[in-house]
């Protein structure tokens, strides 16, 4: 009874010296990314620029190879159109940890964050009233980028049968243009190699232990060893979905390879100013990271190979890019209490949702010919649409169903 009882205090004791440092680390560097000084890590920005310098140090600190893959924003990317930012200069950062299986080292394992964000709002912000405030994006994705450069810390001196590459994206608010740029150029072998990738984006809201794991369904082996790999203190693992999804993974699975994404869900500050670096769960990004790490270690040393399981890509991302047609209204994102449609906290004045009569507290449950279960499907409703197209939006409103015509606008307008 006593030797266990010193077993205990030991071991809880040894657990905070080694979650202690890891949560320093992390915070650091989320408010390090997440801080006003880095501009809302807008493409063209000084400050992504540094972010870009710190998470590459960060890696050479751990002991790796690091290096820049810089590329530039295609003119013609739908998303900056109406901007100024295509030609602009930006980089992924890369950092890779040699396989040491003879076998297995030409095979990669990428585990991957974006590190971008708004900038100083405008596109793809939902406070467009906020544009030219920065937006920090500290969950968006500074969490995601600091597990990664945590991830580096606890894989840099391991030794995995396959190469494991960590990298960090650049475009991905713009349309994912930096995994897109990376599966073309492929380091260091190319993307015809790769096992499987490992998406975090906005890792840093931990509630409940509520982790999802969406793309557990495009490997049938992915179910079981995420559950095997969940051990206390456990997660509330939410594992399901296609590998489609508004994040780089998307760009990995259209490669035919088993995609996760890793994600802590949405809330009230998502895309816009407030989204700041004292709101994050600490300790749970810690969590997020030290799991993605075992499981990019179980994945570099499986023996076999992995079954791929496809999925049609949704049409709505077939057809559109961007953030397709505007309709004004300003979702709840803490999503209301709602499970089937997307609640609104108000309307923008003269847009096409007050046109639509619709207000605030109503639940859109229908766009055109789209069902709108939940703010993903409302984004590719809006994507799908251009502006000009005249739609039916349907809602509730105390519990009694609504239709009513508006013609979509154009975003930024
Ligand atoms: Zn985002």
């Amino acid at each position: 009874m006593i030797a266990l009882f010193f077993l205990t205090i030991t071991l809880a004791s040894s657990q905070q010296d080694t979650l202690a440092p890891a949560a320093r680390r992390v915070l650091a560097d989320v408010r390090f990314l997440a801080d006003d000084r880095q501009e809302g890590r807008g493409i063209g920005t000084a400050g992504l620029q540094r972010a870009g310098a710190y998470i590459r140090d960060g890696f050479v600190r751990a002991g790796l190879r690091a290096s820049f893959q810089d590329f530039t924003i295609p003119a013609d990317a739908p998303a900056v159109l109406h901007t100024d930012l295509g030609g602009k200069a930006t980089r992924n950062v890369v950092a890779v940890i040699p396989g040491t299986s003879a076998a297995l080292r030409g095979e990669i394992v990428v585990v991957g964050a974006h590190y971008d964000h708004l900038g100083l709002g405008g596109f793809g912000a939902l406070d467009p009233d906020s544009t030219g405030r920065v937006h920090n994006g500290a969950d968006d994705n500074a969490s995601g980028t600091a597990a990664l450069l945590e991830i580096g810390r606890l894989l840099a001196r391991s030794r995995p049968a396959r190469t494991v590459v960590l990298v960090a994206f650049s475009g991905e608010e713009l349309g994912t243009i930096g995994s897109s740029y990376f599966v073309h150029h492929a380091v260091p072998q190319p993307i015809d190699s790769l096992y499987a990738m490992l998406n975090m984006d906005m890792v840093g809201r931990l509630r409940n232990a509520r982790l999802l794991a969406l793309g557990a369904a495009t490997a049938s082996e992915f179910p079981a060893l995420l559950d095997s790999l969940n051990t206390p203190p456990r997660f509330d693992l939410r594992a399901s979905g296609d590998g489609w999804g508004p994040s780089d993974h998307a760009v990995f699975f259209a490669t035919r390879h088993p995609v996760l994404h890793f994600f802590t869900d949405l809330h009230e500050d998502y895309h816009r100013s407030t989204d700041d670096w004292d709101k994050l769960n600490i300790a749970g990004i810690v969590q997020v990271a030290q799991f993605v790490a075992n499981l990019a270690t179980a994945l570099a040393n499986r023996p076999g190979p992995l079954t791929f399981v496809d999925s049609p890509r949704p049409q709505a991302a077939a057809g559109g890019s961007g953030y397709g047609a505007y309709l004004g209204t300003i979702p709840d994102m803490s999503g209301g209490g709602v499970s089937d449609g997307v609640r609104i906290t108000g309307v923008r004045a003269g847009s096409p949702a007050e046109q639509a009569g619709l207000a605030g507290g109503d639940v859109i449950t229908a766009i055109g010919d789209k069902h709108i279960g939940n703010l993903y499907d409302m984004t590719d409703a809006l994507r799908s649409h251009q502006a000009g197209d005249t739609v039916v939006i349907v809602s509730r409103r105390e519990g009694v169903e609504r239709r009513a015509t508006t013609v979509l606008g154009k975003r930024g307008s």
